[in-house]
């Protein structure tokens, strides 16, 4: 009865859609040949170069993230060749599959959950590989399963104190516009994202962008496929080429308008933004936890996501919970992803464009839901997560 009102999906993605996004793609496809459609998408290279901090290349697909993980792989590997994935949970094993796919040779390094990649054995590894066969790193900056956000330079550092060859690729579906993520400063070779997670559109689109050196491994790339060629689309002299086919039209409007959203608050500004309301959740949550079964998924908060955050409770505590925000309170939360048993993690999105009003909603929404259900849980939490919000 309490639910009626303006849904909410506090989700991992996909992201609350901004209405000015909305409003932008509500339109009729303009003329596909000439005109305003070819200068907007030429608008957005630049922007899109800008929100990864990044000089470098950029190819746009029709596609999910998945789509953006066969897009980089297939445009670096050739078959037999070997990739490093340290994985930290459910994204990191998807991608090794997507990488085993295109029938490379697959070296994982498992971590327990909620940890992120321990930059230790990535080095290990590397030095452990004398002829340099392995072609490529694979890690993913924020894993949407446990919320745990890896540290990239450190990665890099790894890469360099070993002189190994291999290209870092990241995976920055969660983190791109919630995260501070500067692929050039980091120096990243490859790095992909998608449209429906911190850049606020909907699902169906997805970015890869590569340097030069990622450009030079495409020439011995065997994998790839005219479709998933990331030099036309990169270099279109059509354009049609930008898609190897029709243009997803009305995304691109909405594209256009969330690159204005995020270039006019500043993405330092969405940077910090995302860090506070993060702050806002963990505060809540490590209150709740003090009396009762609530635990984050990952310990260290220098190791935490400012996009998402998984959760812990009891066996069916989190279903109940998930089902109980929803039916009464409008809000739905994310599954547990990748965790055993399944029904007892879940996980809130607080990617993209969201503010203060709607993590504190939610936050009070938890709250209400944790007293309704008789989970124990500890108090002060929503007054604790108000001021971390008042002393911004
Ligand atoms: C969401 C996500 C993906 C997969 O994206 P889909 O659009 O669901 O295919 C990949 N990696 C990470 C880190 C994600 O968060």
């Amino acid at each position: 009865m309490l639910a009626h009102g303006r849904p909410y999906l506090a989700i991992p993605g996909p992201s609350v859609t901004p209405d000015r996004v909305l409003r932008a793609m509500h339109r009729a496809s303009p003329d596909i040949y000439e005109g305003e459609l070819l200068d907007l998408t030429e608008s957005l290279i630049p922007s899109l170069r800008a929100v990864a901090r990044t000089d470098h290349h950029v190819a746009i697909y029709i596609g999910n993230g998945h789509a953006a993980w066969e897009a980089a792989l297939s445009n670096i590997l050739s078959r037999g060749d070997r990739v490093l994935v340290p994985s930290t949970g459910n994204f990191g094993r998807g991608w090794a599959a997507v990488a085993q796919g295109l029938h490379a040779e697959v070296e994982t390094i498992d971590t327990d959950p909620g940890a992120p990649i321990d930059p230790a054995r990535v080095e290990q590894a590397l030095r452990a590989d004398k002829d340099h066969r392995i072609r490529a790193v694979l890690a993913v900056h924020v894993d949407t399963a446990t919320s745990a956000r890896s540290d990239i330079a450190a990665i890099r550092a790894a890469l360099d104190a070993t002189g190994h060859p291999a290209l870092l690729v990241a995976d920055c579906v969660a983190s791109l516009g919630c995260d501070r993520f500067e692929m050039d400063a980091l120096g990243v070779d490859v790095m992909l994202a998608a449209s429906q997670k911190g850049l606020m559109c909907p699902p169906g689109m997805c970015f890869v962008w590569f340097n030069d050196r990622a450009a030079e491994a495409r020439t011995r790339a065997d994998c790839v496929t005219p479709y998933w060629d990331w030099t036309t689309r990169a270099n279109p002299d059509s354009f049609w080429l930008y898609w190897y086919g029709t243009a997803p039209v009305q995304g691109l409007y909405g594209l256009r308008e969330a690159l204005d959203m995020i270039e006019e608050e500043g993405l330092d500004n969405v940077w910090a933004r995302h860090e506070t309301l993060a702050r806002a959740v963990w505060t809540a949550c490590e209150a709740w936890g003090q009396g009762g079964p609530l635990r984050l998924s990952v310990g260290n908060p220098a190791h935490r996501s400012h996009a998402v955050t998984a959760l812990g409770l009891g066996p069916g505590q989190a279903d109940a919970l998930r089902s109980w925000t929803k039916q009464n309170a409008g809000v739905t939360l994310g599954v547990g992803l990748g965790r055993e048993p399944a029904d007892a993690f879940f996980r809130i999105g607080h990617m993209g464009h969201v503010n203060a009003h709607m993590v504190l909603g939610v936050l009070g929404t938890i709250e209400a839901g944790l007293a309704a259900l008789g989970i124990p849980h500890g108090k002060g939490a929503l007054e604790a997560a108000a001021k971390v919000v008042a002393s911004a």
